[in-house]
């Protein structure tokens, strides 16, 4: 099987790019579900969702809504412009108060702020290989020492190719290895619309710690 279809995985694996998600959101995405995700409603009633709170690739922005609905101070980011405007009209028909910025994830030192509390619900299975490294290295920035950042990804647990690359524990591990603290990977599932329902995914819970050899 692994001979001649070589070509497969990286076509059908391609990461969108941002302007993609753009005109993703013209319509409804599939993983517009309207609701935070269970994996990540589960974290806020457990108390885990805590301080200044940044929902980042925030989409729709229910994550920092949710956040803001348990009266956290939350920001959401994401660079689809169409994004961020439905995630206003939101929080405008909620009467909820968000702050959502268009802004690139892979530029997070820039925001120059710390937060408590960083989600991340499908982004990082976006990502390239290559923007793996920026990215973390943002949110290392994004994130004070102490704080946690929960992750939630497709994984190699879901069969088929459809939707965005799936992540293994290792992948998730060797990009947290500097700075961090991977507390737990957990085997979660996440919500979409459509056919597909219900799939197979990774909750990281993820704690910044300082990075070995400097000193707090
Ligand atoms: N968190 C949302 C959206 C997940 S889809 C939810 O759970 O519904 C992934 C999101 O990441 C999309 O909204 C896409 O626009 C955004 N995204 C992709 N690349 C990005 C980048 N480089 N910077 C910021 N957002 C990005």
């Amino acid at each position: 099987m692994s001979g001649g279809t070589g070509s497969e995985r990286p076509r059908l694996f391609a990461p969108r790019r941002p302007e993609d998600f753009d005109a993703l959101y013209a319509g409804r995405p599939p993983w517009d579900i309207g609701r935070p995700q269970p994996a990540f409603l589960a974290l806020a009633e457990a108390g885990a969702v805590v301080g200044r709170v940044l929902d980042v690739g925030c989409g729709t922005g229910e994550h920092a809504l949710m956040a803001a609905g348990l009266g956290l101070e939350a920001t959401g980011v994401d660079l689809a412009t169409a994004a961020i405007a439905a995630a206003e009209a939101k929080a405008a028909d909620r009467g909820l108060r968000v702050r959502f910025l268009v802004w690139n994830a892979l530029e997070l030192a820039a925001l120059d702020e710390r937060f408590d509390t960083v989600l991340d619900s499908g982004l990082f299975h976006v990502l390239e290989d290559a923007d793996r490294a920026a990215y973390v290295a943002g949110l290392a920035a994004a994130t004070r020492v102490g704080g946690r950042c929960y992750l939630l990804c497709f994984s190699d647990r879901q069969p088929g190719v459809f939707g965005p690359r799936r992540v293994t524990q290792e992948e998730l591990r060797a990009s947290f290895a500097d700075g961090w603290r991977v507390e737990a990977i957990e085997a979660t599932t996440i919500d979409t619309l459509g056919e597909r329902g219900v799939v197979q995914a990774w909750l990281a819970t993820i704690t910044r710690v300082e990075a070995p050899g400097r000193m707090a």
